[in-house]
């Protein structure tokens, strides 16, 4: 059974001393893809430093390159260019999506304005560089789909806009999210006791368009919440989703296989 991490942050220092220790325990796992999630300029670079430089057959790695909505306040032209730059030779760069991208009125991190401003400008080069998305929203649902709305009206949205990941939010926000063709990823916090919404939007969701990932080093899940997590956790958030969809693993595992090779065009 073939397993795929589709948005763990390798790169994130707290790894710096165990990258082929966490690489060698992902194969063992039975990871034979995946995804290295990015969220500043920084850790961009890194994620494709690292995806260029640890791929193997065994275990082909590919990254994401985006700013956070957290860093918004920050971002320059200077970064803009230099995304784009990324993105036009991205297969040397193994980048398969623009992400982490979106807004995060949870945290508040950069100004709201900045944050919108930054998510749009993000938004036109995905459109224009004809690349995924990897969303990021929080408390913000109103405006991250009035934005995604406005641009799939201008035409400005792939007719597969990307995956929204780590989905938290309600049926309804899941719905229209499906109908704009996204993906929806799901994490560790699906095995905690207390975790009724989020089950209940994967047992809604077509089997075709669910992702799971880690989000590694954080949301690790149960029985190792609490600790750091890593991407060889993926299996147990896997098992979860089988079980909410009453799907064996092995079918589940190669749906969700088939549904990142699709998007991600991998
Ligand atoms: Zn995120
Ligand atoms: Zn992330």
């Amino acid at each position: 059974m073939a397993l795929i991490d589709t948005h763990a942050h390798i790169c994130d220092e707290r790894y710096s001393d165990d990258l082929d220790g966490i690489l060698l325990r992902a194969r063992e796992a039975g990871l034979t893809r995946l995804i290295i999630a990015a969220a500043t300029m920084e850790e961009s670079k890194e994620a494709i430093r690292t995806a260029t430089e640890k791929t193997t057959d065994d275990l082909p790695l590919w990254c994401m390159a985006g700013v956070h909505p957290h860093d918004a306040d920050g971002f320059t032209d200077g970064d803009y260019d230099q995304l784009k730059n990324w993105l036009s030779d991205r297969k040397k760069n193994r980048i398969v999506a623009l992400g982490e991208i979106g807004l995060d009125y949870f945290y508040d991190l950069s100004q709201r304005e900045t944050q919108i401003l930054v998510f749009r400008r993000q938004l036109e080069l995905a459109f224009e560089a004809d690349v995924p998305i990897v969303l990021h929203t929080r408390d913000a649902t109103k405006d991250t789909l009035m934005i995604l709305e406005e641009f799939q009206r201008n035409r400005m949205l792939r007719s597969v806009p990307g995956v929204c990941h780590c989905f938290s939010g309600s049926e309804e926000t899941a719905e229209k999210l499906l109908q704009m063709g996204f993906y929806l990823g799901f994490d560790g916090p699906i095995t905690f006791k207390n975790s009724k919404r989020a089950p209940f939007v994967i047992s809604m969701t077509p089997p075709d368009r669910l992702l799971t990932e880690t989000d590694s080093p954080y949301l690790t899940p149960v029985p190792y919440r609490g600790k750091r997590n890593e991407p060889s956790y993926v299996g147990l958030v896997l098992d979860r989703t089988a079980e909410i969809k009453g799907m064996d693993r092995e079918e589940m595992a190669a749906a969700v296989m088939d549904n990142a090779c699709r998007l991600f065009g991998i």
